[in-house]
């Protein structure tokens, strides 16, 4: 199949983005064409196992340098003026081709693990940080419990670390753990009487046991699984931030892992876009293209717009992000909005192409249809890193108030 015109370059202009940002979109987008979009139907559409972390992708990625992006030069990072803005746009390009390649390889690795190195404390940024940006460890953010998820309160949390001589021992399990059958290392938050200590443990520690990868609709790339504790050492030097105080450092990194959620919303609904775009220009019903029809002109009139507009809420949490330090506001409109218009962009980009659309591969003549993954992929967005409705919550919570709404 030739790659469909990618109208983001006609229709959205990178007009105020800084000259390091645009640079960094041209050579990721070349290594995305490159190297994930030949691979990308295979990846989307394999379902999960123990053996299907894409091993040969993360090296590719950290031999690129694309773990440089979001970190200073001291450890060993590009550097840039506006980290977070060049990040995002890292998770754009990459999830155009592989949604859940950019969730778990990169999101999940570089925002969610390399955040959470980057504010731990000098002893565990300078120790771990330069390996990450080298590709050299795969690591794992846990937070997510059985029974606790969207409510991390200490009393909805049953994983423990109990103080001991030298550190704590973790018993518990962490659920939906990505990349967790490939980690090395996990940082996970536990219950320390009534608060939580966010903590960085060894993958191959005694007592941590992986199950194997869960079977889900979509996102097959990012294989997540149980993680079970048992009795778990780590030493106290492996505290990320401060004692007693872990969840505020795990809410940090997830600020900016849903602006990321966002720009990969805006990836799937552009590729969607992209896709059926050209397709119904192309297919003709009643003897006119489908795109003569005024009803899906003025449906992708509508999509083009919320691209656009999701892509600059994404693009604005990153530099707010960068110049201050705090974008939990836009953050959470960034996410909203882009994992919702992807959701309804594949959705009705689905519809327009009728069969092609739905179709994963086509046995007759072996052709690959992307929009099916897409679809299955999108639905993921409104729920993980924070679901749509506590970020509608935060939002709401700047109009009106903590006192009013909780
Ligand atoms: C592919 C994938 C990867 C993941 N990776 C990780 C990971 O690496 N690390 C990790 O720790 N976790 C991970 N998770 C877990 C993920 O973050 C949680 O699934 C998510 O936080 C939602 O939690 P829950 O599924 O337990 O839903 P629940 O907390 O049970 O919530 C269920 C639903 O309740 C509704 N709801 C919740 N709060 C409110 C409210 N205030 N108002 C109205 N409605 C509300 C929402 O619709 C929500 O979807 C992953 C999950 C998936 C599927």
């Amino acid at each position: 199949m030739t790659a469909p015109i990618r109208h983001a370059d006609q229709l959205f202009n990178d007009v105020f983005l800084p000259d390091e940002t645009r640079r960094i979109r041209r050579e990721v987008r070349q290594f995305a064409d490159d190297v994930v979009r030949p691979v990308a139907h295979r990846l989307n559409t394999t379902p999960e196992s123990r053996q299907s972390f894409p091993h040969p992708l993360f090296k590719a990625m950290g031999a690129a340098g694309l773990y440089k992006i979001p970190f200073g030069a001291d450890v060993g990072g590009l550097g840039l003026e506006f980290p977070t803005l060049a990040t995002v746009t890292v998770l754009e390009e990459l999830g155009y081709h592989s949604p859940s390649l950019a969730s778990a390889l990169f999101d999940g690795q570089a925002i969610l693990v390399g955040q959470t190195l980057e504010h731990a404390g000098p002893l565990l940024r300078e120790k771990y940080l330069p390996k990450l940006v080298r590709g050299e460890f795969v690591g794992s953010f846990a937070t997510s419990e059985p029974e606790a998820s969207t409510d991390l309160s200490p009393g909805n949390m049953q994983t423990i670390a109990e103080k001991v001589e030298g550190g704590f021992r973790i018993s518990g399990t962490k659920r939906w753990i990505t990349n967790s059958v490939a980690a090395d290392y996990i940082a996970v938050l536990c219950k320390t009487g009534q608060r939580q200590t966010f903590l960085f443990a060894d993958m191959r520690a005694p007592g941590i046991s992986v199950s194997d990868p869960d079977r889900k609709m979509g996102n097959y790339v990012q294989l997540t699984a149980d993680v079970n504790f048992d009795r778990v050492f780590v030493a106290d030097d492996h505290v990320i931030g401060n004692e007693n105080a872990g969840l505020r450092a795990a809410l940090g990194a997830l600020m900016l892992g849903r602006m990321g959620i966002g720009a990969i919303g805006v990836a799937m609904a552009q590729a969607a876009f992209d896709f059926s775009s050209g397709y119904i220009s192309r297919r003709k019903v009643f003897g006119k293209p489908v795109a003569a029809f005024q009803h899906w002109q003025f449906r992708y009139a509508d999509y083009a717009m919320r691209i656009e507009m999701a892509r600059s809420l994404y693009q604005k949490a990153a530099l707010l992000y960068d110049k201050t330090g705090n974008a939990e506001t836009e953050a959470a409109m960034a996410k909203v909005a882009g994992s919702e218009l992807a959701v309804d962009m594949a959705r009705d980009a689905i519809q327009a192409c009728g069969a092609y659309g739905f179709v994963q591969t086509l046995s007759a003549t072996g052709e690959t249809f992307p929009l099916e993954s897409i679809y299955r992929d999108a639905k993921i967005g409104e729920i993980y890193e924070g679901a749509n409705e506590v970020q509608r919550w935060v939002i709401a919570r700047h109009i009106f108030g903590r006192d009013i709404t909780g």
